[in-house]
């Protein structure tokens, strides 16, 4: 099974074992992936333009979801606030969960590190992903 497949089957469960609603819609380039806690819905736009690749940016919304219970918020992994960071962060651990199988080692992890940024599109947050990669 490819990686593609194998991540969204991977998040594809995490969404139906937490009842959470996904819906895609098209919208303009520069309208952003919502997620609204209380219905427990993530909208992903497919149409939005971003360097960040489909599986983060769905991980990135699980994550809300996972660790948020009030507001609607806007898909903005750039942006310094707790929560953008905390999904980011617990995105990045989502896909490393599937990435990374169990019985490979933190030192190994480590060292396929650029090719996990490549995979998931996340240059920008390279910093997060060591951060949550390094070997303790
Ligand atoms: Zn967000």
């Amino acid at each position: 099974m490819s990686t593609y497949n194998s991540v969204i089957n991977y998040l594809e469960n995490i969404i139906q074992t937490n009842h959470i609603t996904l819906i895609h819609i098209s919208c303009s380039s520069y309208d952003p992936d919502v997620v609204n806690t209380q219905k427990r819905a993530i909208i992903i736009n497919r149409n939005y333009q971003t360097h960040f690749s489909y599986h983060f940016r769905l991980a990135h919304e699980i994550a809300h979801l996972l660790t948020e219970t009030t507001h609607t918020y806007n898909f903005s992994q750039l942006a310094k606030s707790t929560s953008e960071k905390k999904a980011n962060l617990t995105g990045i651990k989502i896909l490393a969960d599937c990435y990374f199988s169990d019985h490979q080692s933190k030192i190994m992890c480590w060292e396929r590190r650029f090719q996990f940024i490549e995979t998931f599109g996340l240059g920008q947050l390279t910093h997060l992903v060591e951060h949550v990669l390094t070997p303790k």
